[in-house]
């Protein structure tokens, strides 16, 4: 197929979009390079700089991809922040991801494959979650997700856009090109691993008396690549609906910063801290309806083998990427 990605040079994007090359399909990377980077496009994809804030560029940049596909992966994405700058989520993605959808009504689209997130849920009533959980987001991050979640079910409902949507849970890992790397790094992996790497004297925990057996939160961590997969399956015809992907596993803070000193064989001393904003205590998925359904096999499911391809890639990419 030929498939437009938007924020392919962005952590999942690029990997989502190496992915898609690798199993023979052409893509079109859209990407205005604020949070990605331009040397995490794979050099087989083709790039269109965007400025999603100029009218008409999306519909442009759809006209002149043609896709049969679009995956959505541009977004703001971080909780803490999204708490302190709510504008910039209702505002990113919903308002530019309308401008995206309508340009695939209008373009004549025939599959929308959106990024949401566990954030949608709120504190969940029980794990493991499963989709149809009530969702009462706590941050606007996730509320940003939900109302585009729900724009979609109108949009299929009204104009016939069939869509798949992905509930991530905590994306981490990477492959052996590509990585995660933001200007600001705010995610608990990658600050671990900067302790490892000598880039900071310790790692930060955040909350230690939220009701959980050791106090922190706890997360369920996913392999890049298996994220990547997932969407590559949503692709089949008639795939729609909403999917959670995560391993069904909880690790707490500790216990990642555990797993980091394991797959880097180095002492991480961390600091215990305030808790931080619109975090929930416990996210961990149920992804039986992926499996199922989508014949969804994670090849990563263990947090120790995920550290282990992240460690890897920072250490051959100390500083990131260049730009
Ligand atoms: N966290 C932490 N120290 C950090 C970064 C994150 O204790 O330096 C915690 C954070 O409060 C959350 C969990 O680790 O409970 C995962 O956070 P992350 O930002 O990686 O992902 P999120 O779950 O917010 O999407």
């Amino acid at each position: 197929m030929n498939v437009l990605v938007t924020g392919g040079a962005g952590y999942i994007g690029s990997v989502c979009t190496e992915e898609l090359l690798n199993a023979g399909h052409q893509v079109t990377v859209y990407d205005n390079l604020s949070e990605g980077h331009r040397s995490a496009v794979d050099s087989r994809a083709r790039f269109l700089p965007g400025k999603p804030e100029e009218p008409g560029d999306i519909l442009k940049a759809v006209r002149s991809a043609k896709p049969d596909a679009i995956m959505h992966f541009a977004a703001s994405a971080l909780v803490g922040e999204s708490m302190t700058h709510p504008n910039k989520y209702f505002h990113n993605n919903v308002v530019n991801g309308l401008k995206l959808l309508d340009a695939a009504v209008e373009c004549g689209i025939k599959k929308f494959v959106f990024s949401s997130t566990c954030a949608t849920y709120g504190p969940p009533d029980r794990v493991p979650m499963t989709e149809e959980l009530p969702q009462r987001p706590i941050n606007p991050y996730g509320e940003s997700k939900l109302m585009f979640e729900k724009i979609l079910q109108w949009y299929r409902q009204i104009y016939g856009l069939e869509f798949i949507a992905f509930r991530y849970f905590n994306a981490a890992g990477a492959s052996e090109q590509f990585g995660e790397h933001h200007r600001i790094e705010t995610h608990l992996i990658p600050n671990v691993l900067a302790v490892a790497l000598g880039h900071k004297p310790r790692c930060e925990i955040y909350g230690t008396d939220y009701p959980t057996p050791d106090g922190t939160c706890i997360r369920d961590y996913i392999h890049i690549i298996d994220l990547a997969q997932a969407h590559i399956l949503g692709l089949q015809p008639g795939k729609q609906g909403f999917y959670n992907l995560g391993n069904g596993d909880g690790y707490s803070v500790r216990e990642v910063i555990q797993a980091c000193e394991r797959a880097t064989g180095k002492a991480i001393p961390a600091i215990e801290k305030p808790r931080r904003p619109g975090d929930p205590p416990r996210l961990v998925a149920s992804a039986d309806k992926a499996v199922r359904e989508l014949g969804w096999k994670p090849k990563f499911p263990k947090l120790d083998d995920i550290i282990v391809t992240a460690w890897a890639w920072h250490k051959r990419h100390p500083d990131g990427y260049p730009d």
